[in-house]
């Protein structure tokens, strides 16, 4: 079995090979460990190899984690990636430090009002169902323009970006014909806010297609810390 740390090196690798292949500077492709369902050990062999920025999932499992490193490394940063429901966003808002899945005013709304304003703004990403019906979370195409005015105005959000999830794909032709529309929206949006820079897409499954279709920063889970183990959760 591969270690976390010889992972993270394989992961980079493939990064960088992505971006190099398509002419793109690896510097502007983040990586975000996504830890979902890993037990502490994982991280703390992640950290040990250098690792800094994680992603969670579910609101009780990430605070949890958040607690427990915070003293121990506090230049880590935290990223809540999962579905928001609305009456769960106080944790979140007061110890993430990153959101990617910002899909509606009334979440952002929460969020800017329940950030404690001795912390700096919450970094935000508006999630956009790129895949139509066939997926739940996300604003459609037609809203997120409404939805980034609103976000701009509260006072302790900070609109950073635009994120998505497609359907999942092995093919990569249509990994890059489904990131395309966010990306070319991603592009047109830049214009119209100073701190928009973040392109969050990709996953362990495709992580080459999002990188050559502009993405600023790929979610990776399996790929560094193997299959997750659900039975614990009955939930996904
Ligand atoms: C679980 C998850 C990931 C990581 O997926 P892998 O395929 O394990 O790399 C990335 N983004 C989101 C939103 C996730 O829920």
């Amino acid at each position: 079995m591969c270690s976390i740390r010889q992972n993270l090196e394989q992961v980079t690798s493939q990064i960088d090979n992505a971006a190099q292949k398509c002419g793109r500077d690896a510097s502007g492709v983040q990586l975000l460990a996504v830890s979902k369902t890993k037990p502490i050990e994982a991280i703390a062999e992640a950290i040990e190899a250098g690792h800094r920025q994680f992603g969670e999932n579910y609101v009780q499992e990430g605070v949890d984690k958040i607690i427990h490193f915070r003293p121990l490394q506090p230049d880590l940063e935290w990223h809540f990636i999962g579905p928001i429901q609305s009456n769960k966003t106080r944790p979140i808002a007061e110890h993430f430090d990153w959101v990617h899945s910002i899909d509606r005013s009334k979440v952002a709304r929460r969020l800017s009002e329940q950030r404690p304003s001795n912390m700096l703004p919450l970094q935000v990403l508006i999630q956009i169902n790129t895949s139509g019906e066939a997926s739940k979370s996300g604003t459609g195409f037609d809203d997120v323009r409404a939805l980034a005015e609103e976000i701009e105005s509260m006072p302790h959000l900070t609109l950073r970006g635009l994120m998505c999830i497609p359907q999942p794909e092995d093919n990569y032709d249509a990994q890059i014909a489904a990131f395309a529309p966010l990306s070319a929206l991603f592009e047109e949006m830049k214009a119209s806010y100073s701190q928009f820079d973040t392109l969050s897409m990709g996953m362990s499954g495709d992580m080459d297609a999002a990188i050559a279709s502009q993405s600023t920063m790929v979610r990776i889970g399996t790929a560094l810390f193997g299959a997750r183990d659900y039975s614990q959760r009955g939930e996904k």
